[in-house]
């Protein structure tokens, strides 16, 4: 789950690390209100939404007066901004953080992460901030460096100093880089996040080491334990479609192709959308309708595939091992009789009940293509939706 940039600085602020200072506005007059209470004469008026990139896309706005923070909010909101993250489609701007200009010397990059390869957190940090990361790592990995944490131990402060040290932090600076570093990998252990990464961390005239930028994304499987967290949601920022499915406990994942898949089992879901591939196709979605589905969850499955306009066949691949193949054709039929169906479905049944969801499904009149196999089932319903 992502929250906002101000969001993940207050969360920053709770454990002692330090960030810019500022507040939330939903309009241009509390943008003018918020920056009144600002000790600054220079203000950043930041679109917030769940992308980063906003830098170059125009949704930070530096502004020198009151009037300007005015101008720069009317122009923000409503606004839709693309980033390099967000996607040709964009996202609408409707929450802005309005801040104290900061009045940078330099910027680092510092990134709390978890290493696949050695499945541990590392710290990972660089001198070269406020770029892509993703770009320094390509162009000049030598630049950046990393200390991986002991999870017995947890982040030590040596490895703290040796990292704020490679990335050259001014001498007299590095305790208190060090002390946000320490504050950091704390927030990332205490909320269960997947990410905190700070682009950039700056050093300032005035000899301060802050957070500019405050990315935190926290692990779904953790949630649970973080109802403070979970508060912070935002569903502006998320796939109407996945909302919908979190609501029914599917688990749905919407992809840019055009045929819809409706599988049972994460494993079986990974392979069909591989097999749509490989006979040229794309597919519209990851969906797992899980064990435990009923007729009425698959109805509400069946009717989220459909929703999804760019969706030109649908392609269902059931192994019943736990769930019935009858539970399945009925929750099609009843969803097919709710909506229109005039797209191509093709159905590979095979396990429990084959034989009586067959049965169910031919007697329901619904225009069924049967596979054979999976193979089948995926050449037939490439070769349907092109
Ligand atoms: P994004 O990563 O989405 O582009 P950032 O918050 O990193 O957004 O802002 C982009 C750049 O804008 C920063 O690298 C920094 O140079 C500048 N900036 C951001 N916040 C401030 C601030 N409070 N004062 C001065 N400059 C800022
Ligand atoms: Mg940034």
């Amino acid at each position: 789950m992502n929250i906002h940039e101000y969001q993940g600085k207050e969360i920053l602020r709770q454990y002692g690390v330090a960030v810019s200072y500022g507040k939330v506005a939903f309009t241009a007059e509390e943008a003018v209100e918020a920056a009144k209470t600002l000790n600054s004469k220079v203000y950043v008026v930041k679109a917030q939404i769940h992308a980063g990139g906003r830098g170059k896309a125009g949704g930070v706005k530096i502004a020198k007066s009151l009037d300007e923070v005015r101008t720069y909010a009317n122009e923000l909101l409503g606004k839709v901004l693309v980033t390099h993250q967000t996607g040709p489609e964009g996202k609408e701007v409707k929450r802005l953080l309005i801040e104290e200009g900061c009045d940078i010397k330099k910027e680092y990059y510092v990134g709390v992460v978890i290493d696949r390869k050695t499945g541990r957190v590392t710290l990972m940090a660089s001198e070269e901030g406020g770029t892509e990361i993703e770009e320094v790592a390509e162009k000049t990995p030598e630049k950046i460096f990393k200390e991986v944490v002991d999870p017995a131990v947890g982040l030590q402060v040596f490895q703290a100093r040796r990292l704020a040290l490679n990335i050259n932090i001014p001498k007299e600076l590095v305790n208190k880089a060090v002390k946000f570093m320490m504050g950091l990998y704390q927030v990332f252990i205490d909320k269960d996040c997947s990410i905190a990464e700070i682009n950039p961390l700056v050093v300032t005239g005035g000899g301060d080491v802050m957070a500019l930028d405050a990315k935190l994304n926290f692990d779904s499987n953790a949630l649970f334990r973080h109802k403070d967290v979970v508060a912070l949601r935002d569903l502006d920022e998320e796939d109407p479609k996945e909302i919908q499915a979190s609501k029914f406990d599917l688990n749905y994942v919407a992809l840019d192709g055009n045929i819809g898949c409706m599988v049972n089992g994460a494993g079986l879901a990974m392979a069909t959308m591989d097999i749509i591939k490989f006979h040229g196709g794309e597919p519209a979605n990851f969906l797992d309708v899980g064990g435990g589905a009923t007729a009425e969850r698959v109805t509400e499955a069946f009717k989220l595939i459909l929703s999804d306009k760019n969706v030109k066949g649908v392609f269902i691949n059931i192994f019943g091992g736990i769930m019935k193949c009858d539970v399945i054709a009925s929750g099609v039929v009843e969803a097919a009789k709710q909506v229109q169906l005039n797209i191509p479905l093709v159905v590979r049944l095979e396990g429990t009940n084959v034989d009586l969801g067959k049965k169910i499904l031919k007697e329901s009149g619904l225009n069924i293509v049967a596979a054979g196999s999976m193979a089948d089932g995926a050449d037939k319903i490439v070769s349907l939706v092109k």
